[in-house]
């Protein structure tokens, strides 16, 4: 879809030319019929807050990966506006407006709509590093930043020339500091200024530039490239809060197998989930692995991009379960019963994660509970199921289950069978549990035989991936 909507620009626009904008210099001014940004696309509370802002006095722009979004033809996830109002200034001029951040501080104004409430992010443009000297780190990275600047300032502060460009939805022109537009043209994802420096900076942008190169499909230009193989050791440095909120967001681009892959090139993968070291080194004995989390990435992939929500819970789930199975595996194998190993298993699994990238605790107990759920799908007889069913996090669970059987860790025809199960009225389920005691005793990893001899103890699945 982005590539077809480049191709049109390419086709369609003699007015953007291949060039380098200067800097420090005046902004190319982009017209309508340049840059066919459909208004469609944009968002009616962000075209609110800046008619708001111009209207009383002040400059007020649409910016980001919204203006980047909407030049690609694709519609932005959020929105975020920039102006040389100060926040005070802004907070002023809405109801519902709130001051946030220390060190960055923005204002987030809220619309309540129909659906989910929508959240404007307001920033003040903000001055180039040198004005904010004393803010800066011995080792390069900003350590405060509320100190106002000029647009053009504010524009050499973003990251990457698609980044930097400023939409005025009442002209519908977009202001370009740094190339943006012919940088877009080229399908090149450049880092404004000296790549190194801003990634000493601030090294999160590595992995924002892998990110967005897998979004977009742009090849990264020579030196925002190289550098980052020369200074991927800097993100060990990063809080791990924050190392957690980019990897969601990388895992949650809708892109994320491609965002794997390009980690994977940029040697940036080691140490940010131990999983990923299984996945990415290509060992025979990861090949289990590998393709349960493709699955499962391409799964959450293409849910992402029909516009269906996913579970961070359930992604974490999924990512770390090779792992967990190893795990729980070792622990049968070291004589444990298998519930505890399995609980065993999963402290080992998070305790293991939490040393690289804390997952939050939200999610945690998320995948806990989907995780715990597994051996629950074997028990097919009696009460089990209806008690399953009724389990709050029952369709997540479920969910994770049929991903196993899609990768042969479990019997397809267990997944068949709940599907079945939760479709079926009351006669329906009774005949449901009474054809799981006909079952061969190889038709799944549970049979009736094992469970009458050990009622609580359903093995690991032999065949699992691993
Ligand atoms: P998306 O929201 O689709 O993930 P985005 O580009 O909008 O992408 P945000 O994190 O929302 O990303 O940031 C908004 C804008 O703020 C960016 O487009 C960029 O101009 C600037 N920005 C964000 N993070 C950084 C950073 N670490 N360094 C420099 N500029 C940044
Ligand atoms: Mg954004």
């Amino acid at each position: 879809m982005i590539t077809k909507f480049i191709k049109r620009i390419l086709r369609r626009d003699p007015m953007v030319k291949h060039t380098q904008a200067n800097n420090t210099g005046a902004p190319k001014r982009i017209p309508k019929k340049a840059h066919h940004i459909d208004p469609h696309l944009l968002s009616k509370n962000a075209v609110k807050v800046t008619n708001t802002l111009q209207q009383a006095g002040y400059e007020a722009f649409i910016v980001g990966g919204a203006v980047r979004d909407l030049a690609l033809g694709i519609s932005p996830k959020d929105f975020d506006v920039a102006t040389n109002a100060t926040p005070d200034q802004v907070q002023k001029l809405f109801r519902k407006a709130r001051l946030i951040g220390r060190r960055f501080q923005i204002v987030h104004v809220t619309f309540f709509g129909k659906g989910h409430p929508e959240i404007i992010e307001v920033s003040t443009f903000r001055a180039l590093l040198d004005k904010a000297g004393d803010h800066v780190a011995e080792s390069g990275q900003i350590l405060r930043d509320n100190v106002w600047g000029s647009q053009g300032e504010d524009a050499a502060r973003r990251d990457f020339t698609i980044n930097a460009m400023y939409y005025n939805p009442s002209s519908e022109t977009i202001l370009d500091y740094h190339g943006g537009m012919a940088d877009m043209q080229k399908k090149t994802l450049r880092m404004i200024g000296d790549p190194a420096k801003r990634y000493r900076e601030d090294p999160v942008r590595m992995l924002r530039a892998i990110r967005f190169a897998a979004k977009t499909g742009f090849q990264l230009d020579g030196a925002t490239r190289e550098s980052i193989a020369k200074l991927g050791k800097l993100l060990n440095d990063v809080p791990s809060t924050r190392l957690f909120d980019e990897i969601l967001k990388l895992l949650m681009s809708g892109y994320s197998w491609a965002a794997i892959q390009g980690l994977k090139e940029a040697g940036l993968h080691h140490g940010l989930l131990p999983l990923l070291d299984h996945i990415l080194d290509d060992g025979e004995d990861s090949k289990g692995a590998n393709h349960f989390v493709k699955l499962a990435l391409a799964n959450t992939d293409q849910r992402i991009q029909s516009g269906k929500s996913v579970s961070a819970g359930f992604l974490f789930a999924t990512l770390l379960w090779p792992d967990l199975l190893k795990n729980w595996r070792a622990n049968t194998a070291k004589g444990m019963t298998n519930i505890p190993a399995l609980h065993d298993a999963m402290d080992d699994t998070i305790a293991t994660q939490s040393n690289s990238v804390t997952i939050q605790r939200r999610f945690e107990s998320d995948m806990r509970e989907i995780w715990a759920m597994q051996p629950r799908f074997e028990r097919r007889v009696g009460r089990y199921p209806s008690r399953l069913i009724e389990s709050p996090r029952f369709r997540a669970g479920y969910d994770f289950m049929l991903l196993r059987c899609a990768t042969g860790e479990l019997n397809p025809a267990v997944g068949q069978w709940w599907t079945d199960f939760i479709a079926a009225d009351p006669a329906g389920q009774d005949a449901l549990m009474i054809s799981v005691k006909s079952e061969p005793s190889n038709g799944s990893n549970t049979t009736k035989r094992r469970r009458r001899r050990k009622p609580k103890s359903i093995m690991p699945p032999e065949s699992a991936a691993s």
